[in-house]
């Protein structure tokens, strides 16, 4: 089969759909692969490796879609991309279709095959492909929060893992799923004093069988909310209601009684935010200030290292594109029903239920 990865064309978008790696992989099961020239040089990934893998640097977008029979790629395909896909031809990529009613009518009419991360499903119930983004950005959310609480920030100029005689940070995570953990993971690395708290008592006790008594835990009400909140430093959202807006958990009544200079982090602004007076901010101006406390809001962490995003994405991406490639669409997603759970327009036809009701297509 030929592969194409087109260069991202979104504003600030520096991953790209396959890597080097990904490329020898694909070659060695037989297959052909068209590289857009120059679409991972923003990430050190440049052509020369590419072309070393095995891969053809193709000139432009147009070549590739007219080419290829699958297209892997990492955000939802821009207008002009999606006038250039055809009967048939696999998209495999981030689409994100039940806001967006522009690119589920494009997609619709191209009758390509379009198959998403996002809603691909694991045996233990997970989205797989959406995970790693959650590890990125968790884990990135405490590196945010560390640089947001040094005092030229507006920070209250605490370093979270103290030193010898002083007391380190305080740090509340609250959410305790993929986002909680790995920001949870690497505030304790840095010795901060880390809670995290969420409603799943199940979850808590998972938490508590991983890292003892390195981390405290916290069943989520809003008694402990206010307590935990109000003795923090720093305070990371990371809590998510599959399908709903993220509930606003801490008010505005709460944060005036925060200490001045606490640094609050939003990881779920893609969800609406679980602070009161969080809105969405860009990598170019991360933070603002309410009350005295430092918000960072970026709706996309994982930009921000696009290199490493690349990776851990890729990895979770790769079987599946080889599946995909070895077998045929049809083959791949016969044999493999979380993989079909990813198809949602098909020729034409829209396949995935929850962009159907919230679009009002017939499912
Ligand atoms: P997840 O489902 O793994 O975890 C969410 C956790 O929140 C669950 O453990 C759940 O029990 C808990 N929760 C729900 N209600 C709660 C409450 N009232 N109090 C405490 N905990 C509660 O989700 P995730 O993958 O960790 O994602 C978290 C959020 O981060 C999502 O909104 C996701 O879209 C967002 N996210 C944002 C970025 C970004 O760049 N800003 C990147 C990746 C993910």
């Amino acid at each position: 089969m030929i592969i194409g990865v087109p260069k991202e064309i979104k504003n600030h978008e520096y991953r790209i759909g396959m890597t080097p790696a990904g490329v020898r992989e694909l070659i060695s099961n037989g297959h052909e692969v068209l590289i857009q020239k120059d679409g991972g040089k923003a990430i050190g990934l440049t052509n020369e490796l590419y072309e070393a893998a095995g891969a053809r640097i193709v000139d432009t977008a147009a070549e590739i879609f007219a080419t290829a029979a699958m297209i892997v790629k990492v955000k939802e395909p821009q207008p002009e991309e999606c006038r250039m896909l055809r009967d048939g031809q696999v998209l495999f990529t981030y689409l994100h279709l039940a806001p967006d009613p522009q690119q589920t009518e494009l997609l619709v009419e191209s009758r390509a095959v379009a198959i998403a991360y996002e809603t691909v499903t694991d045996a233990r119930g997970g989205l797989p492909l959406l995970a790693p983004m959650s590890e990125v950005a968790g884990r990135m959310s405490i590196q945010a929060g560390a640089h947001a609480l040094e005092k030229a920030q507006g920070g209250n100029g605490t370093l979270l893992g103290g030193v010898p005689g002083v007391a380190p940070a305080k740090v509340a995570v609250i959410g305790g799923g993929v986002v909680g953990t790995h920001a949870a993971r690497m505030a304790i690395g840095l010795g901060a004093d880390v809670t995290v708290l969420d409603r799943s008592l199940a979850r808590l006790k998972e938490l508590d069988n991983l890292y003892g008594p390195a981390m405290k835990t916290l069943y989520s009400t809003t008694d402990a909310l206010e307590a935990c909140v109000r003795e923090a430093d720093l305070v990371i959202g990371a809590v998510l209601i599959p399908g709903a807006a993220a509930p606003k958990l801490v008010t505005r009544d709460m944060l005036k009684q925060m200490r001045p200079g606490a640094v609050l982090v939003d990881v779920a602004i893609d969800q609406g935010g679980c602070f009161e007076t969080s809105k969405a901010t860009t990598h170019q101006e991360p933070t603002y200030e309410v009350d005295g406390v430092v918000h960072y809001c970026v709706a996309n962490m994982p930009g921000g290292v696009a290199r490493t995003s690349t990776f851990a994405l890729t990895n979770a991406t790769l079987p599946h594109v080889i599946a995909l490639a070895n077998k045929g669409y049809r083959q791949a997603l016969q044999d493999d029903a979380h993989l079909r759970n990813g198809l949602n327009v098909h020729r034409g036809k829209i396949t995935c239920e929850a962009v159907a009701e919230a679009l009002n297509y017939n499912y």
